[in-house]
């Protein structure tokens, strides 16, 4: 009996049966109990157990769940010593709307040298999200890089010109030109440069897989390598890059893949909440 209960423990406290997860979002698994050897996977990838952030007597798997992927069951596979674990996920289309953009033709359509740099900044900024950083920076719930309205919501589809289909890969927040952008939680930044896409762009890795991501800024205070606190003015919004108008784009990756931003805040900083009861 013991050692039955004992198995039910480490498993993921709100199993049962397939848990749901809109696409393009976070699942967060919480462990009561884990083997210490404990690996798992989602598909091909291989997702770190991590430490719960407020109760050290829980292990939390952050489980990204890619925009593009096909609605339906998908398993998350927990390997131990032992034996296997799995929890399945069911993966829901959600509510996602679609637009219209129109935007000059040369940025629709690059020249051969402007996709040459494109694809390099591509490649560059993902070597740099598949990079899984031990350190863990966010001690604290993650906060909104600015007080402004949402203009465009994350996983909007969207057309350019009706030439390019894509799907809006952040959120979008009103931004008048030269308003101060603020870090989300601590971290290293990893990016501060102009991008052609993105225009002048701040990326922070803020450990453990995470990264936060502000484009388009007019002005950046920080520089590649300078450690962030929350709050701090990382730079100033603007209209550089892909846009029509000044307005802050701001995206997450987790492990790799790119989320939702303001559902992942939600569902972290819902981890917090939890208050250790008295002894
Ligand atoms: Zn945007």
């Amino acid at each position: 009996m013991k050692y039955v209960i004992a198995l039910l423990l480490w498993l993921p406290l709100t199993l049962s049966g397939a848990q749901s997860v809109v696409k393009g979002t976070t699942k967060i698994l919480t462990f009561s109990k884990i083997p210490a050897d404990a690996t798992l996977t989602f598909g091909n990838k291989s997702i770190p157990i991590l430490q719960h952030p407020s109760d050290t007597s829980k292990r939390i798997a952050l489980i990204p769940v890619n925009y593009r992927s096909h609605p339906g069951l998908k398993t998350v596979r927990i390997t131990y010593t032992g034996g296997q674990k799995t929890v399945e996920l069911n993966i829901t289309q959600g509510n996602y709307t679609s637009e219209t953009i129109t935007v000059a033709s040369s940025k629709v359509t690059p020249n051969k040298t402007q996709r040459e740099r494109t694809t390099r900044e591509y490649h560059d900024a993902m070597k740099i999200y598949g990079t899984f950083t031990k350190k863990r920076y966010w001690h604290q719930p993650f906060i909104a890089p600015m007080d402004s309205h949402i203009t465009s919501q994350f996983g909007t589809a969207r057309m350019y010109n009706n030439t390019l289909k894509s799907y809006h890969s952040g959120t979008d927040f009103r931004a008048a030109m030269r308003t101060p952008i603020h870090a989300t939680n601590d971290g290293v930044v990893v990016i501060a440069k102009d991008r052609y896409y993105a225009g002048n762009s701040i990326v922070i890795d803020h450990g453990e897989g995470i990264y936060s991501c502000y484009y388009h800024l007019s002005a950046l205070h920080v520089k590649k390598g300078d450690i962030v606190k929350q709050g701090a003015v990382i730079g100033l919004s603007g209209r550089s890059g892909r846009v029509t108008g000044p307005h802050l784009h701001y995206a997450m990756m987790v492990h790799g893949t790119q989320v939702d931003p303001l559902k992942f805040h939600q569902a972290i900083n819902h981890l917090f909440e939890y208050v250790p009861q008295a002894q």
